[in-house]
């Protein structure tokens, strides 16, 4: 569905957000390993893969990396990820935490970001806790953050849980973190995306970790 004008928001086990104005842009690329319905949909509103100009990676987990070979595949989408995430993501280094060793192809990460480093109209938000390096995007332009799972909106606004976290101190860190910053909107990996308010609701939620 388009949540803004521009913001195509694919619903796959974990989200993954497509943006659409002078460039193509991917977050995410579901736990599918043949990327079908994100390719799907990329069909249905006439993208194709080869227009992508970035495919970034919130994080290193199977429901957000599994998909990115496929759809990476014959596209020749820069893949963009956190320095950090970057080893996890190419599987150059065995991941150590939660959900255990790795399955995915490993994919070269063209694009190691830093933190506050802006590419391709991103800017990156480091929130590592969740994985070892973690990061949030934010689209300033848009005022929208596309946060992976720093956050989640399952059942009400609130840190994941903990089993899924490799430092369960450092994602609330990276919480309190996130909401330093301003932005109406607000899509993660889990749970429904918001749509106005969206820093003020991680305010209250920083305040009472
Ligand atoms: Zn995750």
């Amino acid at each position: 569905m388009e949540l803004l004008k521009g913001v195509h928001v694919i619903e796959t086990y974990a989200t993954t957000t497509l943006l659409v104005d002078d460039r193509l842009v991917l977050i995410d690329t579901s736990s599918d390993a043949d990327g079908g319905k994100i390719l799907d949909y990329l069909a249905k509103i006439k993208v194709k893969p080869r227009d992508l100009s970035t495919i970034f990676i919130t994080h290193t987990h199977p429901d957000h990396v599994n998909g990115l070979a496929a759809i990476k595949h014959g596209s020749p989408a820069k893949v963009a990820s956190s320095r950090v995430e970057a080893d996890f993501i190419s599987r150059k280094r065995v991941y150590d935490g939660p959900s255990g060793p790795q399955s995915h192809p490993g994919t070269p990460v063209d694009v190691p970001l830093d933190d506050g480093q802006t590419h391709d109209g991103l800017r990156v938000i480091l929130t590592p806790g969740h994985t070892r390096g973690s990061m949030s995007l934010l689209d300033e332009t848009r005022s929208l953050c596309i946060a992976g799972d720093a956050l989640n909106n399952e059942g009400g606004l609130a840190p994941m849980p903990d089993k899924y976290n490799v430092d369960p101190k450092q994602h609330r860190q990276s919480i309190k973190k996130l909401a330093t910053f301003h932005f109406e909107n607000l899509v993660m990996g889990h749970g429904a995306p918001i749509k106005g308010g969206a820093s003020a609701k991680i305010a209250e939620l920083a305040k009472r970790l």
